[in-house]
């Protein structure tokens, strides 16, 4: 078959890969229809993720059809259409049983903290995932599911991941009637985060960038206030300055492990990886945050120290609530949102890419070119 494969930073391209097998009676095997490329694959692509291991295939967005099943596997078939989240996870110890599907214990012997991820470095279980023509899905009868009839597969695409996790980094913001939200972040996941936070009562929903044309699609697409963080001598104050000097009820870090704004934490985390990752947008949220308020991240840092304010977080009296998202949780009300017609999904995909043109795709979503907000890789390119 044809995947991507990892080369080194910034170096990725197509290559023949032998098609996977099943390994495991609960194993299916998935021909892969759509896959995206994620914020999160920069993180790889960039080389900040501890053990990411050259010859790995990416790909934590995909959905498919069903080519082959285990022995055990009873929940799917053949010609099935799968959607399936982008974690990897038993169903059956102590953190699945707890919802906690991000954290499940059984499938991931690199780490107590994260559990499986497809393609993903071998941090997060070295599974290989979607960004190629087949892929094996570990525990099938666990994480996918069947996508509804009449959900199209960019629609359902969006919900292995993307939304899943826009609408968990609202839901973790524990947003109360009227609330003035802040989201850190007009990337695919902020997006969905603010058009979320209405979902949940929120009053205001104020969205920070430096890209303009991300913050347009905030506007139209989230219906939200926005800041461009470029124009702002210091963001904290500005955001002050819009809620009368109390600050946000609740802010959302949708940015992460890169984020910009702040040389020496931007230097020292993404070049000389002297931590794990610059919490410049998670100290901004704890700064932008009234005494009292709730910040929530699902931005992703590595494995690793981080100068975040805890202090500041302590004494202000702050509730902090993060976590890899715990996809599948999301899916009934996504689904019955996406059904209802409050959400299409699809609207923020930019650019749809043959995945023989995989390394492009990178290239742009990286650079922020072309003005890209989405890119989804098509296998079987017509
Ligand atoms: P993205 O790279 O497309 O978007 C990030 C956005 O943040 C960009 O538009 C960038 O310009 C902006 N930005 C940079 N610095 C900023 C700052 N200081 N303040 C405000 N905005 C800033 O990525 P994405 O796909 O939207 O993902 C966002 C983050 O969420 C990434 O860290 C990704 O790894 C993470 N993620 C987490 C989960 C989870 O389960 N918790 C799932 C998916 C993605
Ligand atoms: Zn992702």
């Amino acid at each position: 078959m044809r995947a991507m494969v990892y080369r080194g930073p910034y170096k990725v391209r197509v290559e023949e890969k032998d098609i996977p097998s099943i390994e495991h009676p609960n194993d299916a095997i998935v021909r892969v229809q759509r896959a995206a490329i994620c914020g999160s694959d920069l993180h790889l692509y960039h080389g900040l993720m501890p053990d990411t291991r050259v010859g790995m295939t990416f790909g934590h967005e995909f959905v498919g059809v069903v080519e082959q099943v285990g022995g055990s596997v009873e929940n799917l078939r053949p010609g099935d259409r799968v959607m399936v989240p982008f974690n990897i996870y038993c169903g059956s110890c102590y953190f699945c049983a707890r919802g906690l599907y991000s954290n499940c214990h059984n499938v991931n012997p690199n780490a107590t903290a994260v559990g499986g991820i497809y393609g993903y470095s071998h941090t997060c279980g070295g599974y290989d995932g979607g960004q190629a023509e087949y892929v094996r899905v570990p525990f099938a009868d666990v994480g996918p599911a069947k996508i509804p009839d009449g959900l199209d597969d960019e629609d359902a695409l969006m919900c292995t991941d993307a939304l899943a996790t826009g609408y968990f980094g609202a839901q973790l913001g524990d947003i109360s009637e009227g609330d003035v939200v802040v989201v850190f972040g007009a990337g695919p996941v902020g997006l969905f985060a603010a058009k979320s936070a209405w979902l949940m009562g929120a009053g205001r929903v104020i969205v920070i960038d430096h890209l303009e044309y991300r913050l347009e699609k905030a506007r139209s697409f989230a219906h939200a206030e926005t800041i461009n963080m470029a124009d702002c001598a210091d963001i904290v104050v500005e955001m002050k300055r819009v809620t009368d000097y109390l600050g946000a009820d609740v802010a959302i870090d949708a940015v992460g492990a890169e984020a910009d704004g702040n040389l020496i934490q931007h230097v020292t985390a993404t070049k000389f990886k002297l931590q794990g990752g610059s919490p410049i947008a998670l100290n901004w949220a704890i700064d932008s945050v009234r005494k009292g308020g709730t910040v929530s991240v699902v931005g992703a840092y590595g494995p690793m120290f981080s100068a975040v304010k805890f202090g500041d977080a302590m004494n202000k009296g702050l509730t902090l609530n993060m976590n890899q998202c715990p996809v599948k949780r999301q899916w009934p009300r996504l689904l019955s949102h996406i059904q209802s017609g409050y959400l299409k999904p699809s609207d923020i995909i930019t650019h749809r890419i043959p995945l023989e043109h995989i390394a492009e795709g990178y290239h742009i979503f990286s650079g922020k070119l072309d003005e890209c907000i989405k890119p989804v890789i098509v296998p079987q390119y017509a």
